[in-house]
């Protein structure tokens, strides 16, 4: 593959960086995009993460790989790369709704009715109903296939009963993109249905978790006898689990890692240590090399799994390797971070006398969650050693 930009990928870059300086309000610039993934953000915080989505919006700046009859931009891949390498230069806040964006907006494109696409796809891009994944349950997680919420027949509804778990941003929702057993007699990869829910419907009860840095931004969420119309089935009744599939799929992205390095340097040379500047300690130094290093290979190797892409294949095991490589890039990262910051380290996120606002801490105690969201470490490794290397199944 050519690393190079073309003159309208330039042209594009350059479309986007002016349209950040004159609409991204300097108190909205964030530093990096881990500590807003997992923060509670209720109330103002939240908003203020809605308003900016619908600034972006009315840019036409969300969705930007989404078809143009949907709403996007028909961007095409080394345009997102550039789009999100521009949008943690500028250090733009997340947007909301990344589970209906991401996820559910291609899913419904892949296998939804013209129907579903109509009626779910343009409130998504305005965030006009946030989105949440209801995969998880307490004991199916990695073995999501063994999952049991069921879904019973009733006339043209399906009675829902069950519990998810891990529910990123439940607690905002208007609609979950839910997985239930329909068929327990079946094998249980091919009793699985993929199911539209509102979350307003009676019978459901979203109970926040608190995670290890204090915050609730995922939660268990409980069905009784939840009545949800045949209608919001996408891609057929038991074929869940291939559905299911695409969306995972386009779960696993790696993240553009090189800001926090810098940011990391930074710090390295606002701190004193022996009574010298941090940064003046070779160590130091070719610590944040290898892993400016190691941040470029993981954009490379992201650029380099997005060619089967360019090709016109769906996202396939290869989307495992970067995922990987950089949720473990992270946590070292931000060990290495806590070793720099000594004393300091142990300040928590937002306590006075934090350096940069504890935001090192908070970090450090987030990244173990990047290596276990959409799908963890030790499964990503299955993928590539059984799908891609040809290895015997462990
Ligand atoms: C921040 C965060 C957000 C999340 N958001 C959502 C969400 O919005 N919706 C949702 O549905 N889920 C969500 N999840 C849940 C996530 O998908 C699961 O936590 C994940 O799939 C692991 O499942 P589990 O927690 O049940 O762990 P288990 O599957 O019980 O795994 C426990 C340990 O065993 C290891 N293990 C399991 N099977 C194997 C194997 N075959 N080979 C080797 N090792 C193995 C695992 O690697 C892990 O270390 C989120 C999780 C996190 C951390």
């Amino acid at each position: 593959m050519d690393f190079r930009f073309s003159a309208e990928d330039e042209a594009f870059r350059h479309e986007l960086r002016g349209w950040l300086a004159k609409n991204l309000p300097p108190d909205h610039r964030k530093p990096d995009f881990t500590v807003e993934f997992f923060a509670d953000e209720e109330g103002e915080e939240w908003e203020r993460r809605v308003a900016w989505h619908r600034r972006m919006h009315s840019g036409g700046w969300v969705a930007i790989h989404w078809p143009k009859e949907h709403g996007g931009r028909a961007a095409s891949l080394t345009q997102q790369v550039i789009y999100h390498e521009e949008l943690a230069r500028a250090g733009a806040p997340q947007m909301v709704n990344a589970q209906g964006i991401a996820l559910v907006g291609p899913t419904l494109m892949h296998w939804g009715t013209e129907e579903q696409r109509r009626r779910y796809l343009p409130k998504m891009l305005a965030a006009g109903e946030i989105w949440c994944q209801g995969y998880s349950e307490p004991g199916s997680g990695s073995d999501l296939a063994s999952l049991k919420t069921t879904a019973v027949e009733d006339g043209d509804d399906f009675i829902v009963n069950g519990q998810k778990v891990w529910t990123s941003d439940a607690h905002h929702a208007d609609m979950c993109f839910l997985l239930v057993r329909s068929d327990p007699d079946a094998p249980k990869h091919k009793g699985i249905t993929y199911l539209l829910v509102d979350m307003h419907s009676p019978g459901i009860s979203v109970r926040p978790l608190v995670q290890l840095t204090g915050d609730r931004g995922f939660n268990e969420v409980f069905f009784e006898d939840v009545r949800v119309p045949k209608a919001n089935i996408v891609g057929g009744k038991n074929n869940g689990w291939l559905v299911a599939l695409t969306s995972l799929m386009y779960e696993r992205r790696a993240r553009d890692m090189k800001p926090l390095v810098e940011d990391l340097a930074r710090v390295a040379k606002s701190l004193t240590r022996n009574g010298k500047s941090a940064w003046d300690d070779a160590r130091v130094r070719q610590r944040l090399a290898e892993f400016r290093a190691e941040a470029e290979a993981v954009r490379l190797m992201e650029l380099r799994q997005l060619t089967a892409r360019l090709k016109g294949r769906p996202p396939g095991p290869e989307s495992s390797i970067p995922k990987l490589t950089y949720s473990e890039l992270n946590v070292r990262l931000n060990k290495f971070a806590m070793e720099l910051l000594g004393p300091y380290a142990q300040i928590e996120y937002r306590a006075d006398h934090a350096l940069d606002g504890g935001r090192w801490l908070y970090r450090m105690l987030a990244a173990r969650g990047l290596t276990i969201a959409a799908g963890t470490s030790e499964i990503q490794k299955n993928i590539i050693g059984e799908r891609m290397l040809g290895l015997p199944k462990g």
